[in-house]
Formats: structure tokens, sequence, C-alpha cells
């Protein structure tokens, strides 16, 4: 699982992920978990990382 820098709100089912699965390709999508909802795509996840990373 990635850790993410700031949580995802699935639109479907308003669940929030601080945590997804994680994908090999940048076009992967990326599914909640509780209603199996596309919420978004790894590359998003990946570039929403980069600046909590650089922050420290
Ligand atoms: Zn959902």
């Amino acid at each position: 699982m990635q850790k993410l820098g700031q949580e995802i709100i699935c639109h479907e089912c308003k669940t929030s992920h601080m945590t997804v699965p994680i994908e090999e390709e940048d076009e992967a999508p990326v599914h909640c978990s509780e209603c199996g909802a596309l919420m978004c795509f790894w590359r998003d996840v990946v570039a929403d990382e980069t600046p909590a990373m650089k922050k420290a």
C-alpha cells in the first residue's frame, strides 16, 4: 500500500482513503476499496505525493 500525503475522498460513497494499492503503471486506475468507484489515476497519486516528500 502507498501512504498518501493527502487523503482522497471517494465521490460515490464519501469514504476518505489515506492509502491506495501500489500500481506499476502511471495509467493504472485507482479504485475505491469500499465501493469500487474510479477515484483517480496512479500518476495523480504520485504527483500529489511529490511536494509532500520534498517539504521534509
Ligand atoms: Zn467509494
